[in-house]
């Protein structure tokens, strides 16, 4: 089963542009058709042919949508009522000038399909719209929107170890300071694909903040110590080179939790985020578990 979701931010964008123009198109292809009508006169190949779905700028443009789409329910219905809709006009265009009376049922028809149609390839468009609100146009990653649903969706799933981590670059702020805002997001761009392609397909990362990222980890609890500390070091030897060839390291520092099933997804963030704090406080480019941080206070108690 094809998933939207997967569709990238500059695809959805892409998919989204051309659909409009195809739709517009489609719009003059269908006034054309009422003025051959009113007018009387004989129709071109662009409606009397047998292909002309095909050969339609959306019949095109749906065709290169196959790699993508081809699979999904919402894209079958595009198809299927495109088709119909093009057959449906050619079938007007076979009736004789001497038979327009006739046609009342057929139109009928056409307008009927070309209303579905219109709705299903709203509704795709809706569900493209809803893949650009939750991604974060910088590091294309998904962002606090979308993080809420996942790990809402991974609280209530059946992974025993789900872990929530809160990545915060050092110092950012300096290298903004330093570099400029521009070079500062080459940085985040950066940091965001190192993370992204270190994790596994069933973990996730979100753009939680400027320089903050929450992970989403799902893996037995003493593996994923080195997991995350595989990432601090990956951050801290990663180098950023700019346009006039300086390079650019950063650190990053962690505070991780399991997910606690028994509060909100909210106060399991904020957990993360208290050990984040600590890593911050006891010098940076460090990781801190939420559980470890409670034992020691309890310990000083
Ligand atoms: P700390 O080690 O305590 O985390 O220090 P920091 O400097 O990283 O943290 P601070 O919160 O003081 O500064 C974060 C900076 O991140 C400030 C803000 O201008 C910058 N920032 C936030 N979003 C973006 C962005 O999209 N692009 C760039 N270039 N900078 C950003
Ligand atoms: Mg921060
Ligand atoms: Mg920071």
């Amino acid at each position: 089963m094809v998933n939207l979701d997967k569709i990238s931010f500059s695809k959805a964008h892409h998919i989204l542009h051309t659909l409009e123009m195809c739709m517009i198109s489609h719009e003059q292809w269908f006034e054309k058709i009422n003025l051959n009508l009113i007018k009387k006169r004989p129709f071109a190949a662009q409606f009397t042919d047998k292909e002309a779905y095909n050969k339609c700028r959306m019949g095109g443009f749906l065709k290169s949508l196959e790699d993508d789409l081809l699979g999904s329910d919402i894209y079958t219905d595009i198809l299927f009522l495109h088709r119909r809709v093009h057959n449906t006009a050619r079938a007007i265009t076979q009736v004789k000038v001497s038979e327009y009376n006739n046609i009342y049922n057929l139109y009928d028809e056409l307008i009927t399909q070309r209303n579905a149609l219109k709705w299903v390839v709203l509704i795709l468009e809706n569900q493209l719209k809803n893949n650009i609100v939750q991604v974060d146009p910088l590091t294309g990653l998904m962002n606090r929107q979308k993080m809420e649903s996942t790990l809402r969706r991974v609280q209530g799933g059946d992974e025993e170890n789900s872990i929530i981590c809160i990545a915060d670059i050092d110092h950012f702020k300096k290298i903004n300071d330093t570099y400029g805002h521009t070079v500062g997001d080459l940085v985040l761009i950066n940091v965001a694909n190192l993370i992204k392609s270190s994790l596994r397909p069933s973990d996730a990362i979100f753009r939680y903040g400027g320089e903050e990222f929450v992970l989403s980890i799902t893996a037995p609890r003493k593996k994923v110590m080195g997991i995350v500390e595989n990432l601090r070091k990956k951050i801290e030897r990663s180098v950023t080179t700019t346009m006039d060839g300086r390079e650019i390291s950063v650190t990053a520092s962690f505070g991780m939790v399991t997910m606690d099933r028994d509060i909100s997804v909210t106060d399991n963030i904020t957990n993360a985020d208290k050990a984040l704090y600590h890593s911050k406080e006891s010098g940076r480019n460090r990781i801190t578990r939420y559980e470890d941080m409670a034992m020691m206070e309890e310990a000083m108690v």
